[in-house]
């Protein structure tokens, strides 16, 4: 059982796609192609040939390649049940506790609508690989189109249950914008304050804060800390509904 081989291909302002290959099977994924130009050029680099397009949620920036890639690669294109006529070129249709096989790679499937009603995200344990889309973000969360703040809670909530190694490869590098609206929510947080001083050097020299680990965004990220007595007091609202206290965490961001 050989873990992925995943490489981060940044695309557009601010987009990253995560292209990857099952050494055993030979398979070889791309989650959530905004552009095809930039994924072909990869897989020439690299000598892989694609056979799946991974999509996350159906907006633009994340499918925009599908069907260019498709028509190119004969790839299969693998998406949300709940969302199939929205995803360009679905073949394979995934829900809630589904496992999809990866070669010798299992991921589980989790829906975690807020951002859009169809968004899902893949967990694939044997790599501590999460591909989340526009769900969770370092220090942040994908704000709510489609969703109520009730929504979004329940859907990071599923991803505080897996282990603290997980890396998170999200869809877009907000980390350090997140930041600094973070230290405003949730000042007391040392953890916080020292992770925000990491991420500014690191985006001096724009190398990317992304992929985190699910072990840093439980500490420090404040969409994942709704029922934190340091976060809940900072906000006036000690003792509150996490509920409540996400809504208002998202609100304040929104308008940040
Ligand atoms: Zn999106
Ligand atoms: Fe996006």
């Amino acid at each position: 059982m050989s873990k992925l081989e995943i490489h981060q291909i940044p695309v557009l302002n601010d987009n990253y796609l995560y292209l990857f290959k099952e050494p055993e099977s030979g398979l070889v994924g791309i989650v959530d192609p905004a552009v095809a130009g930039p994924v072909l050029d990869k897989l020439d680099e690299l000598g892989w040939t694609l056979t799946h397009i991974i999509n996350t949620h159906h907006h633009m920036d994340h499918t925009g390649g599908n069907l260019e890639l498709k028509e190119k690669t004969g790839c299969i294109v693998v998406g949300a049940k709940g969302d199939a006529d929205r995803i360009p070129g679905i073949d394979i249709q995934l829900e809630d506790g589904d496992i999809f096989e990866f070669g010798s790679q299992k991921a589980r499937v989790f829906e975690v609508p807020g951002h859009t009603r169809g968004h899902i995200a893949y967990w694939f344990e044997q790599s501590d690989a999460l591909f989340c889309g526009d769900t969770l973000f370092a220090l942040g969360c994908g704000r709510l189109f489609e969703g109520t703040p009730a929504e979004m809670w329940h859907s990071l909530n599923k991803f505080r249950k897996l282990p603290d190694s997980t890396k998170v490869y999200c869809a877009h590098e907000y980390t350090e914008a997140n930041a600094r609206f973070a230290v405003t929510v949730d000042p007391a947080n040392k953890a916080l304050r020292a992770r925000y001083a990491e991420i500014r050097e690191l985006r001096k020299k724009l190398i990317p804060t992304v992929p985190s680990t699910l072990g840093e965004e439980k500490s420090t990220n404040p969409f994942m800390r709704a029922d934190d007595p340091g976060l809940q007091a900072a906000l006036g609202l000690t003792g509150a509904d996490p509920i409540t206290v996400f809504a208002e965490t998202r609100a304040r961001k929104d308008s940040f």
